[in-house]
């Protein structure tokens, strides 16, 4: 998949003003995205980033939803996903809503090193063999000119000297709003949505995705990863939908 680097974002002539909000977004200094105050050059001010809301401790390992205890929630006992694990930094929660919002429509890119900054600090997952940001489908990756999901792991990557696979999977369709949808039709909404044609025997896949939702596309990716022989597919991500 043609997955463009910032630079090619920028090198693409008919998206000016794209690489003006871009450049405009790296060459300014910095006002707190949360209130606007001073920030010394951050997306968000100390005052507000204390204030961010975190993912509670105490969630289910399998799929980050809170649960008395940090227990494996009824649902992944019931019936469990394909992935193995999921971390997730923030609750999908205001004002970090906004932010992923401002960083997918608005490409406010500042906000993808801010949140890669906070996932590097969160514990290392042991074992992990390579890197896997969710892919978007090439129209949409067209439409919006970047993949959140490839600028936050990106720098993770670097910083974790792991490698980051970019090409192995392709998404085969790009799925409307599944919000409306029952989780039932989710699935069978998603059934197929990924191609994946590289051998993944044993290997240990963290998964890297701005938002969780229900969870439907991220199983049908571990499902797909796992045909491929992954071993384990653990699910790095931004912010849980509570
Ligand atoms: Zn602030
Ligand atoms: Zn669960």
């Amino acid at each position: 998949m043609d997955v463009p680097t910032l630079a090619e974002s920028l090198s693409n002539p008919t998206s000016f003003q794209r690489v003006f909000r871009v450049v405009a977004d790296l060459l300014a200094p910095q006002d707190c995205f949360v209130c606007g105050g001073a920030s010394g050059g951050d997306a968000v001010c100390p005052a507000c980033l204390a204030e961010l809301p975190r993912q509670p401790e105490l969630a289910c390992p399998v799929c980050a939803l809170p649960t008395p205890g940090g227990a494996v929630c009824g649902h992944c006992l019931n019936a469990p996903p394909a992935f193995d694990a999921t971390r997730a930094l923030f609750s999908y929660a205001f004002p970090v809503d906004r932010m992923v919002q401002a960083l997918k429509y608005h490409h406010r890119l500042a906000l993808a090193r801010f949140f890669a900054d906070g996932l590097q600090r969160m514990p290392a997952s042991g074992g992990v063999d390579l890197l896997l940001p969710m892919p978007l489908h090439v129209q949409r990756l067209r439409r919006r000119g970047f993949n959140q999901a490839v600028e936050i792991a990106r720098p993770l990557a670097r910083a974790w000297g792991l490698p980051l696979e970019l090409a192995a999977v392709r998404r085969e369709r790009d799925v409307p709003a599944q919000a409306g949808l029952a989780r039932a039709a989710r699935i069978a909404n998603l059934r197929g949505a990924f191609r994946c044609e590289r051998p993944l025997a044993g290997l240990h896949v963290l998964v890297v995705d701005d938002v969780m939702t229900t969870g439907a596309s991220l199983n049908e990716l571990a499902r797909t990863l796992k045909r491929q022989g992954a071993a384990r597919v653990e699910n790095l991500v931004l912010a849980r939908t509570p």
